[in-house]
């Protein structure tokens, strides 16, 4: 099995809808650090799991400098935000989302945790 990480940086802005008072249902910003982990038995014909470069492209493109409300059609918390990255790479089976210092979200994928609706939001290939 083959397993490669990518960490890259992602600025934006959000603001989120929660049932509880919180400074964070105004909006702000952040320099998330997402760590993209990917595996796979056999490498492709370029000899990868995937592309570094790619991963970070496609992730960067759509949300970089963005606000996240507007791009996503979720509740945008660093736990939904994991998930749904999971889900727009291929061999992705875990995402770390880290928020701020001391703070990150994880997603693992895993067949009792589908990617469900956040999934049926795809980016193009
Ligand atoms: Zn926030």
């Amino acid at each position: 099995m083959y397993y490669i990480t990518k960490r890259f940086e992602l600025s934006g802005s959000h603001r989120l809808e929660l049932s509880y008072e919180s400074k964070c249902t105004r909006m702000h910003g952040h320099n998330w650090i997402v760590t993209i982990h990917c595996m796979a038995e056999k490498l492709n014909s370029d000899g990868m799991v995937v592309d570094f470069t790619h991963i970070k492209e496609k992730i960067t493109s759509y949300l970089d400098h963005g606000n996240f409300n507007e791009l996503l059609p979720f509740n945008p918390t660093a736990e939904n935000i994991a998930r749904w990255i999971c889900g727009q790479v291929p061999n992705c089976y875990r995402v770390d989302v880290q928020e701020s210092e001391g703070n990150t979200a994880t997603y693992i994928d895993t067949e009792d945790a589908p990617h469900e609706r956040l999934e049926s939001f795809k980016l193009p290939e």
